[in-house]
């Protein structure tokens, strides 16, 4: 029996890469549905694991760099909401740094994330936008929490997610992207069109 697609559950899913390094070992599939390209889920890594490895990044407000890189995506979502919009940062991370631009800006933001700011009550009131910057890649449902973002939005509001996409399956063999043990969803531009098809988007 085929693996299931974590983000469309469609089981017409296929071997797409095959990891062997000395620090990795594991199979990429992808589901010809939705284009998603996923490690078979029984090569994640336990929660304790992934967390350890989260703790080793450095993700400083301060950082000049890492402001430039988060700006990808400030940018974009203020020029699209209104001065008095409330958001979410969903994922921020040990050191919530979007949110704190933004609040730089005037907007009031929320942040959640599963193992640095647990508080789930974020989760039950609407938002005028939300960001997810670097987190779908390491969702072990990503159907299912995409869905949450997504009912969690005001009308006309904005969901903005940022990740790097797979092109084919020879830069696959390529990107370092892949080797980061805490990733384990890929997204490429014909996934983000079957998600746009779901919620009835452009
Ligand atoms: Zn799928």
């Amino acid at each position: 029996m085929n693996l299931l697609c974590p983000l469309c559950s469609g089981d017409s899913t296929e071997l797409y890469y095959q990891q062997r390094s000395k620090k990795l070992s594991r199979d990429f599939y992808q589901c010809g549905h939705c284009h998603l390209v996923f490690v078979d889920p029984a090569q994640r890594l336990n929660a304790q694991d992934e967390k350890a490895e989260y703790d080793l990044h450095n993700n400083d407000v301060d950082d000049a760099g890492y402001r430039q890189f988060l700006s990808r995506v400030q940018l974009p979502v203020q020029a699209r909401i209104k001065p008095a919009a409330h958001g979410l940062d969903f994922g921020c991370g040990p050191g919530p740094a979007l949110s704190v631009m933004m609040a730089e800006q005037g907007y009031s933001v929320s942040v959640y994330d599963i193992f640095y700011y647990q508080d789930k009550t974020v989760l039950d009131r609407r938002y005028d936008f939300i960001t997810a910057t670097e987190v779908v890649e390491h969702l072990f449902a990503p159907g299912e929490v995409l869905s949450q973002l997504w009912s969690l939005l005001e009308h006309g509001g904005i969901l903005a997610l940022m990740t790097k996409m797979v092109i084919d399956q020879q830069a696959f063999a390529q990107w370092h992207y892949k080797n980061d043990p805490t990733h384990i969803g890929f997204f490429s531009q014909p996934t983000f069109e079957w998600l746009a098809g779901q919620w009835g988007l452009n």
